[in-house]
């Protein structure tokens, strides 16, 4: 596997597949099962496979999670090199944003609804990054996790209203073995707090109704942000003690 860390070399190597199908996962590292699943299914799909790492600053909104959101290249590198991926994007924060920031992406409907409404400024964060991410490597397609729903939502509405060339694809979300979805987040769950989060998918799943759901949760020890359904799922994000959990599942 190749790594880039220079974007000057990435857009020479880009030349070089001009005749060829690109598959693009990026993602911000500290890999699991879940992202390795849309890896493997660009491989499958494509002729070539990008990964990228990128821990976006701007899509954070505290300090604190952005400080403690956890790095682990090698172990990542690792992953990605037993897959034999073919190219790993790992550019530093100023290749990305040479504009200093003052470019950016605002969304101005969906981003501001259930995540949006609790992490102001997420999602125009996450889209300027994702659209600089497409603009760089052009793949033909490109690989979202269902975890993260709005967001798959509010790229695929990006790429029709930008009229990109590149296919949005969404794929299954991957879960642990008690339905706690992967998530890089839960390595900072003491083991506690992990037995606990067992309760957030198990509950999402149960045939309660919502306020059941989020006065159990309540009881149990969660904070919630919501638990709701909308475009056919049920989705909740909770918080234990400091991390906090999303999820949704098809109704
Ligand atoms: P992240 O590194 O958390 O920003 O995630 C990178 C990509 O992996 C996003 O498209 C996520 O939706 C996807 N992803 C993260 N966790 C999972 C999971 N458990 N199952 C499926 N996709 C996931």
């Amino acid at each position: 596997m190749k790594i880039v860390t220079n974007l000057l070399e990435w857009q020479a190597i880009r030349q070089t597949f001009a005749n060829k199908s690109v598959g693009l996962v990026h993602t911000m590292g500290n890999l699991h099962q879940g992202h390795l699943q849309l890896c493997e299914r660009s491989k499958h799909e494509n002729d070539v496979t990008v990964a990228c790492i990128f821990i976006n600053p701007t899509q954070f909104n505290t300090e604190n999670d952005f400080k403690y959101y956890p790095r682990t290249l090698e172990q990542d590198r690792a992953l990605l090199n037993a897959m034999q991926i073919d190219i790993l994007i790992h550019p530093a924060v100023e290749m990305i944003y040479p504009d200093n920031y003052h470019i950016q992406i605002s969304e101005t409907s969906l981003s501001l609804e259930l995540e949006g409404a609790y992490r102001p400024g997420h999602f125009n964060g996450m889209l300027t990054v994702v659209l600089k991410l497409l603009l760089l490597v052009r793949p033909t397609r490109a690989y979202y996790g269902e975890k993260d729903y709005q967001q798959l939502l509010l790229i695929k509405k990006m790429a029709a209203a930008l009229f990109l060339l590149t296919e949005i694809i969404g794929c299954p979300t991957v879960r642990d073995h008690d339905q706690l979805a992967l998530s890089s987040r839960n390595t900072r769950l003491s083991p506690t707090e992990r037995a606990l989060a067992a309760y957030f998918p198990k509950l999402l799943h149960s045939t309660l109704s919502l306020d059941e759901i989020t006065q159990q949760l309540t009881d149990l020890g969660f904070k919630i942000d919501y638990i709701t359904e909308k475009w056919q799922r049920r989705l909740g994000a909770v918080w234990i003690n400091q991390v906090r959990l999303i999820d949704n599942i098809i109704i």
